[in-house]
């Protein structure tokens, strides 16, 4: 694939195939939007409290810290900035299979070529798989956890046994679903440790900032280096920025939408145990599901039920599987009678 493709959407159907947060931002973000100034809208922002904010959110200095237009953009900084490094061939980056599709996007956007490596049983990282298919050329290493698409956590001792055996080869550890289990892996003191790693956080999930755009790298400042002369200066719009400390501010919104993603799991897994779709154990706030050989027809059903899901059914790795977001409860009690109706109507 070298091109996003914006999964299709009906108007006004329950959208779980994004992982956004369907109960919306913080109100006190939409306030901080309705007090926009025209001022606001004329003149260039300015990122001291933005960064403030962010930074004591994550634990680390303004330093460690870069935001971004959205983690894509991070994605697309860290791989550009890992590409011009050294010289010598075609850059390649390296990942696994199934994965996140914006880490192939950016490496073939930015004239390099995309590896790479099946994960194991059960949607677990191989290390020594990943090792070996690690060339010259390798610039850049992707991993997600938790994993989209399955929701499956990587311990951080086999992170950070990954990343010294990588090292100087860059270690791009995305978390973009960190809220979902507690936060990140990587504590500050692993962090200083890792020069070769870069953390990708977003706003976009937990903080129902997607429309928003807002993201971060973390790292040890001297790896951000090179990815803050690639991010462009005013890369957050000011409505963001103002809007970002507001968001991390209002602990208790956040707190409620992950102990209802928790909640939903939950009630997700014991549905598919009951109608016997395997399921894997989640850590962020969806979960994949195995609805077998008819998955584009059950896909459709739940679409016609004005219920959205994601239909991975089709990708290495993934025969059989729907992605579901499981955020808000009553979205899930949604998603679950709909399952069955489908399911019902399917096995005739
Ligand atoms: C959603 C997602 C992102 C992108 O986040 P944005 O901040 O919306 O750009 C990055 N990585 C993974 C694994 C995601 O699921």
């Amino acid at each position: 694939m070298s091109e996003y493709r914006k999964p299709a959407s009906e108007a006004g159907a329950l959208r779980l195939h994004l992982n956004e947060n369907t109960s919306g931002c913080s109100p006190r973000v939409l306030e901080v939007i309705r007090a926009f100034a025209a001022e606001d809208a004329a003149f260039y922002p300015d990122y001291d409290a933005t960064y403030a904010a962010a930074a004591r959110y994550f634990g680390v200095g303004v330093d460690s810290l870069l935001l971004t237009n959205g983690l894509d953009e991070g994605i697309l900084a860290a791989t550009a900035a890992a590409f011009r490094a050294r010289d010598g061939g075609l850059p390649e980056a390296l990942g696994v299979t199934p994965t996140f599709d914006m880490y192939e996007i950016c490496a073939g956007g930015l004239g390099g070529h995309w590896l790479n490596v099946p994960l194991g049983r059960d949607f677990t990282l191989d290390n020594r798989a990943m090792l070996e298919a690690v060339t010259p050329r390798t610039r850049i290493v992707f991993i997600t956890t938790p994993h989209n698409p399955s929701g499956v956590a990587v311990p951080a001792e086999q992170i950070v046994a990954l990343a010294r055996a990588l090292d100087p080869v860059l270690l791009f550890v995305d978390e973009a679903y960190a809220e979902f289990r507690g936060g990140s892996v990587l504590d500050v003191a692993m962090l200083a440790a890792l020069a070769n790693v870069v953390v990708g956080r977003t706003f976009a999930k937990a903080f129902g900032l997607a429309g928003l755009r807002a993201g971060a790298l973390v790292a040890s400042p001297r790896t951000l280096v090179p990815m803050r002369r690639i991010v462009l200066p005013y890369t957050l719009n000011a409505v963001t920025a103002a809007a970002l400390p507001v968001a991390i501010d209002d602990v208790a919104y956040r707190e409620r939408y992950i102990e209802e993603a928790s909640r939903s799991r939950e009630m997700l897994a014991n549905a598919c145990a009951r109608l016997a779709l395997r399921t894997w154990s989640s850590e962020a706030n969806f979960m994949l599901v195995d609805v077998g050989q008819r998955a584009h027809e059950i896909a459709s059903g739940l679409a016609a039920r004005g219920v959205l899901v994601r239909d991975k059914s089709s990708e290495p790795g993934l025969h059989g599987c729907l992605r579901m977001t499981t955020g808000r409860v009553a979205d899930t009690e949604r998603l679950i009678g709909a399952l069955e109706e489908v399911l019902c109507d399917a096995r005739g």
